[in-house]
């Protein structure tokens, strides 16, 4: 290791006092200090030294530091300007690492990494997780790996199976781009300052193809809209609330040989792809 590891307690608790930094809970700062967990979160990736990994929310620099070491090269976005200074400290040692300060919802990423296809690994910010994964899945950029730190619920959510009480919307968009596993449970006393909530670092391979091969991913994605907006609600119900006549929604739904009784919840990616292709075949004009 080039420079003494961050990633514990009484080093982390010294950069801050040494740079004055009081962590802002407002930016989602929970700090990892816990290098077995660092050593997890990389091992996840399956980082090699050709890799080009994006790092979102590098804070001083704890897991930036563990995916260094492996020789890749790491493109880090920190939104907190105090940070930057910080950062230019811990990492001093590093020159495969470079450090950006902006802010991952709003940056132009095809400007900042050329490689064709690069990794995400990332500690994430708890007050954006969805934005942030739903930006990067649905502008397509060209990932293979995205492997991170989430709170509990949202991974079980995004691994969740039709039928389960986990299963939404955020299941299907990630499921439709990516194959999600949870690789581990995280405490919060692995973090400084703790947060209140359990956490889980998740691992998403992006698929090539989405599952489903829609006619229109767009009326795909009103679909599932619709059939989550109010869980309680049968299919028939929830679709005529998205706009079509009873009749119309009988006729979709009779030629997606789906009953309309049932709950969005209970419905395959398959299905609500069945549902949304009758729905083209019935009006081609939808968008
Ligand atoms: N990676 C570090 C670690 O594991 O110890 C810090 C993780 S901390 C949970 C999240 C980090 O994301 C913070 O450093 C915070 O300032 C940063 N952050 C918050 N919102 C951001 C945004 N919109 N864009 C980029 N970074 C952001």
């Amino acid at each position: 290791m080039i420079q003494p590891s961050i990633a514990n307690k009484s080093v982390t608790l010294h950069i801050l006092k040494t740079f004055g930094i009081y962590t802002s809970k407002k930016l989602g700062q929970n700090f990892l200090i816990a290098p077995e967990i660092v050593d997890q979160i990389v091992a996840a990736a399956e980082i090699n030294p050709h890799d080009d990994v994006l790092e979102i929310g590098p804070g001083i620099g704890t897991l930036t530091q563990g995916l260094a070491e492996t020789g890749c090269r790491v493109t880090a976005v920190e939104l907190d300007r105090r940070l930057i200074d910080v950062l230019a400290k811990t990492l001093a040692g590093y020159d495969n690492v470079r450090v950006i300060h902006g802010d991952i919802l709003k940056i132009d990423i095809s400007r900042e990494i050329a490689a064709k296809k690069y990794k995400v690994v990332a500690n994430l910010p708890y007050y954006i997780t969805t934005p942030i994964i739903m930006r990067l899945l649905e502008e397509r950029w060209p990932i293979d790996i995205l492997v991170t730190m989430v709170q509990k619920e949202v991974a079980q959510r995004m691994v969740a199976v039709p039928g389960s009480k986990d299963f939404g919307a955020l299941s299907v968009a990630v499921q439709y781009y990516a194959e999600p596993q949870i690789v581990l449970n995280v405490p919060p006393n692995a973090f400084l300052p703790p947060p209140a909530v359990e956490s889980a670092v998740i691992r998403c391979r992006i698929r090539s193809t989405p599952a489903v091969q829609a006619k229109k991913e767009s009326v795909f994605f009103r679909v599932v809209k619709a059939a989550f907006a109010q869980r309680r609600k049968t299919l028939q119900n929830a679709l005529q609330s998205a706009g079509l006549t009873k009749e119309q929604v009988q006729y979709i739904l009779a030629a997606a040989e789906i009953d309309g009784i049932r709950r969005g919840e209970t419905c395959s990616l398959a299905e609500f792809g069945r549902i949304a292709d009758a729905w083209v075949d019935m009006d081609g004009r939808i968008d």
